[in-house]
């Protein structure tokens, strides 16, 4: 099974804070990206994005409805403080990592728009910044899906991002920060924004 966003039904609930504070993003590294570095974690590259702060606030913001899976308030590995959300609707878990701090606990019901933490630099972590991930499950979140597809199961946030913020009245489109991301990475999301 594939996410299918048209057989995703219209969220009854929605919010402008998508994931930062009105759903301003701004990417600073794709989804498979750098796959030299990455191969020493088993993967076949990034396997989520990353987006940094865009003002001072760090707040970070629910993009699902469901439940939390799991709280590891313990900087214990390369995710830092992370989260992990399942929203059965959508049939994915979405990871918020590197956090500096997190407002919920294992499961939490979570509504879109709640706040789920504070951006960070914790874990294995070169500044502060989301490190946003998601898998695709069927049947419970134990069961993934794609588990060997080089990023363990991880697929490409942007297009479920995208339906977020459409769902959610958001007008601004993703930035995709120059500094950091190659223009032809980019072009492969043109025409989708
Ligand atoms: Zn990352």
């Amino acid at each position: 099974m594939s996410y299918r966003p048209d057989k995703v039904k219209r969220r009854e609930y929605v919010s402008k804070d998508i994931i930062f504070k009105n759903g301003k993003l701004r990417v600073t590294q794709l989804f498979g990206e750098r796959p030299e570095f990455y191969e020493k974690y088993g993967l076949k590259g990034h396997e989520g994005i990353d987006l940094g702060f865009t003002s001072d606030d760090w707040t970070l913001f629910s993009p699902v409805r469901g439940y939390v899976w799991k709280d590891f308030d313990v900087v214990r590995n390369g995710y830092g403080n992370h989260v992990a959300i399942v929203c059965p609707e959508e049939r994915i878990v979405v990871f918020f990592c590197h956090m500096e701090k997190n407002f919920v606990s294992e499961d939490d019901q979570i509504t879109i728009g709640d706040k789920i933490g504070i951006m960070g630099n914790t874990g294995n972590s070169a500044g502060a910044h989301l490190h946003l991930m998601i898998f695709q499950w069927e049947g419970n979140p134990a069961n993934r899906l794609n588990a060997d597809n080089g990023y363990k199961g991880m697929v490409d946030p942007i297009p479920y991002i995208q339906k977020w913020l459409e769902y959610s009245n958001v007008k601004d489109d993703i930035i995709f920060d120059k500094r950091y991301i190659d223009q032809e990475q980019i072009k492969k999301y043109k025409g989708k924004l």
